[in-house]
């Protein structure tokens, strides 16, 4: 029984991401998307808005379990009883902090190993910040996210300007 982790912030949660989780969900008996509640960082969403999201438009897909959780990523597999960790790779830029992050992580704990998926080509220009900035100036998200997600993203934005 193989369970993997694949850990992120989803804030929120894009096609590029959807795309990683549907490859990797081929490839495991079980996937837990761990959602970061990083409380260092200020997300857009909150960690329930981003669960919420990631369960609405992963409806259907088997083997998914959705769970927030803060601190070590490698306690938090290890809560989960999971063996391997899934990352997605889109550019170079992405290479050197994923791998001082996966032989930390090996070190801390090394029955848990790492797993890249490159990401596909038609989405290694997305990222979460990019949809947010073009949301921001009122652009049309619908081909990086699902239409819940951009209709969340319109509301949580519209609220912040009133
Ligand atoms: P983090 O804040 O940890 O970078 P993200 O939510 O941005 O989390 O991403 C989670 C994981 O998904 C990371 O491994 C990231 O590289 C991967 N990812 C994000 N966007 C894409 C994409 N467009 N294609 C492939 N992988 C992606």
């Amino acid at each position: 029984m193989l369970r993997a982790v694949y850990p992120g912030s989803f804030d929120p949660v894009t096609y590029g991401h959807l795309d990683i989780i549907e490859r990797s969900s081929k490839l495991v008996d079980e996937l837990i998307i761990g959602v970061l509640n990083n409380k260092a960082k200020t997300p857009l969403f909150s960690a329930e808005e981003r669960v919420r999201m990631l369960k609405e438009v992963t409806k259907g897909m088997p083997k998914l379990t959705i769970v927030p959780f803060d601190g070590l990523l490698v306690e938090f597999a290890r809560r989960m009883e999971a063996t391997m960790i899934v990352r997605g790779l889109r550019a170079i830029t992405d290479f050197e902090y994923e791998l001082q992050m996966s032989q930390t992580n090996h070190k801390l704990e090394p029955e848990i190993e790492t797993v890249f998926l490159t990401t596909s080509l038609d989405y290694s220009y997305l990222s979460s910040t990019t949809v947010k900035e073009v949301a921001a100036f009122g652009g049309d998200i619908s081909q990086f996210v699902p239409d819940f997600v951009a209709d969340t993203i319109r509301e949580k934005m519209n609220r912040r300007r009133v």
